[in-house]
C-alpha cells in the first residue's frame, strides 16, 4: 500500500477535483477539500467517510487569498502537513471575442491563472519548511493550442503550464524536493460546459462532450499515477485525451 498523503483540491466540488478526491480518498489518502458550493462539498466528504476514508472540507473562493489561505490553515490544523496541493479550481466560459464577454475574461483569470497562484501562494511556504510536497496544477489541451472562441481560456492555462515550468525549475534549483505536475486534460465529461454564457457555443461544446468526452475519473487515475511516482522522480506535464479526440 502507497504512503497516506495529505491532499488539498480546490474545485472539488464536483468534475475532475470530485473524481480525483474519491479516488485518491480511496487509496487512502486525507483529503482537503475546497470549493464554494458548501452543499457539494459536504455530500462529497460524507460520501467518502461512510466508505471509510477520511476527508474534510472548507468553503473556499480561489479568487480571494485569504480564502485559500484558509484551505491551508484547515490542512494544517487537521492534518499537520500538506503533501499534495491540486490546483484544479476553473472554468471555461468561451466566446468569439467581438462578443465583448469582459466579465467572463476576468472570472477566468481570476479563477484560472489567479486562483492558481494563490495556492502557490498558500502551499509553497509549507511545502518549503517540509522539504517535500507536489503540486498538480490544471492546465487543459487549451494550453497548448487555441480555437477560434478560447482565445482568454487559452491565456489562462497557458500561464498555467508556464507558472509550473517556472516553479518546477525554481525548486529543482532550491533543492527543496517538490514535484510540480501540470496536467492538460482534453474533452472530460463534467460540469465545465455548463457556465458557457454564450448560448451557440454551450451547445456547440456540450454537443462535442457528449460525443468524445470521457469521464472524470480517467483524469484522477493520471493524477494518481504522478503521485505515486518514488519522490525522486516527477512527471511534470500530462496530457490526456479521449483516444477519438481529433
Ligand atoms: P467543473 O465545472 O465540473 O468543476 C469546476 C470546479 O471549479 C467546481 O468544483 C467549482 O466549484 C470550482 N470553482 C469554480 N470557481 C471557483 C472559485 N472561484 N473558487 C473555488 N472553486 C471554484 O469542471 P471540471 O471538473 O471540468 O474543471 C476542473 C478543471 O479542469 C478546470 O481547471 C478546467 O479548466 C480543467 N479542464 C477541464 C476540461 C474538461 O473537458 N472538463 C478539459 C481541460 C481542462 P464551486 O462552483 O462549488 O466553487
Amino acid at each position: 500500500m502507497v504512503d497516506s498523503k495529505v491532499i488539498v483540491i480546490t474545485g472539488a466540488s464536483s468534475g475532475i477535483g470530485e473524481a480525483t478526491a474519491l479516488r485518491l480518498a480511496k487509496a487512502n489518502h486525507k483529503l482537503v477539500l475546497g470549493a464554494r458550493r458548501e452543499e457539494r462539498l459536504q455530500e462529497l466528504v460524507d460520501k467518502i467517510v461512510n466508505a471509510g476514508g477520511e476527508a474534510v472540507y472548507e468553503i473556499t473562493d480561489v479568487t480571494d487569498i485569504h480564502s485559500v489561505e484558509q484551505l491551508a490553515e484547515k490542512a494544517m490544523n487537521q492534518y499537520g502537513r500538506i503533501d499534495v496541493w491540486m490546483n484544479n479550481a476553473g472554468l471555461m466560459p468561451h466566446s468569439p471575442l467581438i462578443q465583448d464577454r469582459v466579465e467572463d475574461w476576468n472570472r477566468m483569470i481570476d479563477v484560472n491563472l489567479r486562483g492558481v497562484l494563490h495556492g502557490i501562494h498558500a502551499a509553497l511556504p509549507i511545502m518549503r519548511e517540509q522539504k517535500s510536497g507536489q503540486f498538480i496544477n490544471t492546465a487543459s489541451v487549451a494550453a497548448h493550442a487555441v480555437h477560434a472562441g478560447g482565445g482568454v481560456y487559452s491565456a489562462t492555462k497557458a500561464g498555467v503550464t508556464m507558472i509550473s515550468e517556472a516553479l518546477r525549475q525554481e525548486e529543482a534549483a532550491a533543492g527543496s524536493n517538490i514535484r510540480v505536475t501540470a496536467i492538460s486534460p482534453a474533452a472530460t465529461a463534467t460540469e465545465i460546459a455548463d457556465h458557457i454564457t454564450d448560448e451557440a457555443t454551450r451547445e456547440r461544446v456540450a454537443k462535442a462532450h457528449a460525443k468524445l468526452a470521457v469521464p472524470a475519473d480517467r483524469i484522477a487515475e493520471a493524477i494518481e499515477s504522478a503521485i505515486n511516482m518514488p519522490a525522486d522522480t516527477a512527471i511534470n506535464e500530462i496530457i490526456v485525451r479521449p483516444t477519438a479526440q481529433a
